[in-house]
């Protein structure tokens, strides 16, 4: 892609310097690249879909900070309404009108919540949540997935244990299994394993927290049968279910994964939602939200103690509010659907045509792909998302980062489109991946 020297820094001076000073050069392991290898981008800056990394060199952006740049980088007027926040002040510890605001956008956007409580980081949220589950349902044990990730609270660092629907082990260091013995991991998509846990585990289950569709095991979606299954047996022993839509909520469409689950099941809806990224614009900012009473079970109303020095910052609100007022234009969804549609068709046209088995999915702009055995379909769990072929995703990451195409760097994670991609950044981007597959 084009190239405008413009600094003497390298990627790889930075990384050494980097390493000196944050442990592994990087304040969250993905961006290390260690999954794929190589050395990784630092990033001078970023405008609309493109990233600039400290060479001068440009990438389509297929991770938009993981998910929050769902108008792509620099949007005028998301970078107006933050200039206007900051010359008001950064933090004030104190309520704020825009706070309102912006829990008011999120409410009528998502129907399912009647209070939300806004934080600073997606574990942060999803960490609350489970809090306000247990105290609400005054039951200590939580569900979880295998493959979900749901930031990095001490019991949700836990991978499945050895027998069926035991109780997990710490994925972790320094989380003593003590920590986590009140949470069981189960198969995504698994129906009979769910029903044997709340079979045997029933009335001590505050909760089954779930990504909706998966983005951190790649692009796995829960399927309608199981997600109905989950919802009634949540239902039968007054359990909660907690959707995670840090990474769905407001990026695979305007109602999130819980609208297109309540298109296929009439009346369906979680009890706690999550949301972060895009609901930030950018900006560190999470939220949590319930029916009333739920949420009233909070500080200061409630017993379940929650807070936060920088809860609903006020630049991050006029961020976030900025971007959600962009995102409800008339075709916002159904143009980036299409866009994201069109990079799929393409990626997967592309690798049939040079004999590549490939699969993939999409919904929004959220997208993923897998590398499998011919005949093989897409990945429904984790085990099979990690028997997908490593190698060369590894290989076609590097091949497309070479030729200015930055996909996200391990083979666990689904990419993003913004509607800053022009069908050209699209085409230019299948015409990359057409001379890597072959
Ligand atoms: N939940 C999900 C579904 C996520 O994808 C992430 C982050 N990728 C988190 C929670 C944690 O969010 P954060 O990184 O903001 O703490």
């Amino acid at each position: 892609m084009s190239t405008e020297p413009r600094s003497t820094l390298t990627n790889d001076s930075l990384f050494e310097r980097a390493r000196r000073v944050i442990p592994g050069g990087v304040n969250s392991p993905v961006r290390a690249f260690r999954a794929v290898g190589g050395t990784p981008r630092f990033i001078q800056r970023a405008e609309g879909a493109y990233m600039i990394d400290a060479e001068g060199r440009r990438y389509i952006d297929y991770i938009g900070s993981w998910g929050p740049m769902i108008l792509g980088h620099g949007h005028p007027a998301v970078v107006e309404a933050v200039q206007k926040a900051v010359l008001e002040g950064f933090s004030f510890g104190a309520p704020t009108e825009r706070e309102i605001e912006l829990a008011e956008e999120i409410l009528k956007l998502v129907p399912t919540m009647d209070q939300v409580r806004l934080v600073s980081s997606g574990t942060e949220a999803c960490m609350s949540a489970l809090r306000l589950a247990r105290g609400a349902t005054g039951r200590p044990k939580i569900i979880k997935f295998e493959g979900c990730y749901h930031g990095h609270a001490d019991s949700l660092l836990v991978k499945a244990g050895s027998g069926l629907a035991t109780f997990g082990h710490p994925t972790s260091a320094g989380v003593p299994p003590e920590v986590v013995q009140h949470t069981l991991v189960l198969e995504y998509n698994h129906i009979g394993q769910i029903e044997e846990a709340f079979a045997r585990d029933g009335s001590q289950i505050a909760c089954v927290v779930i990504e909706p569709i998966a983005g951190n095991m790649n692009f796995v979606r829960a399927s309608v049968p199981f997600m109905k299954r989950v919802r009634e047996l949540c239902d039968q022993h007054g359990a909660l279910l907690v959707f995670d839509e840090v990474m769905t909520g407001f990026r695979v469409g305007l109602g999130s994964a819980q609208g297109i689950y309540a298109k296929a099941l009439p009346g369906f809806a979680p009890d706690i939602s999550v949301f972060g990224k895009v609901i930030g614009g950018g900006m560190p900012l999470a939220a949590f939200g319930a029916r009333r009473a739920v949420m009233e079970q909070l500080a200061p109303l409630g017993p379940v103690y929650q807070a936060g020095t920088l809860s609903g910052n006020p630049v991050a609100t006029a961020c976030g509010l900025a971007t959600l007022k962009e995102i409800q234009k008339p075709g916002f969804f159904e143009d980036l659907a299409a866009r994201t549609r069109t990079l799929l068709d393409g990626l997967l046209g592309a690798a049939r045509d040079n004999g590549v088995p490939m699969v993939g999915d999409c919904e929004g702009g959220m997208f993923g792909f897998f590398f499998t055995k011919a005949g093989e379909g897409l990945p429904q769990n984790y085990p099979t998302v990690m028997a997908t072929d490593k190698e060369r995703f590894n290989t076609f990451f590097h091949g497309l980062l070479d030729r200015g195409v930055y996909l996200a760097p391990a083979l666990y994670e689904a990419g993003f489109v913004s509607a800053a991609h022009t069908a050209r950044d699209i085409d230019d981007t299948v015409a990359a991946a057409r001379i890597v597959l072959r």
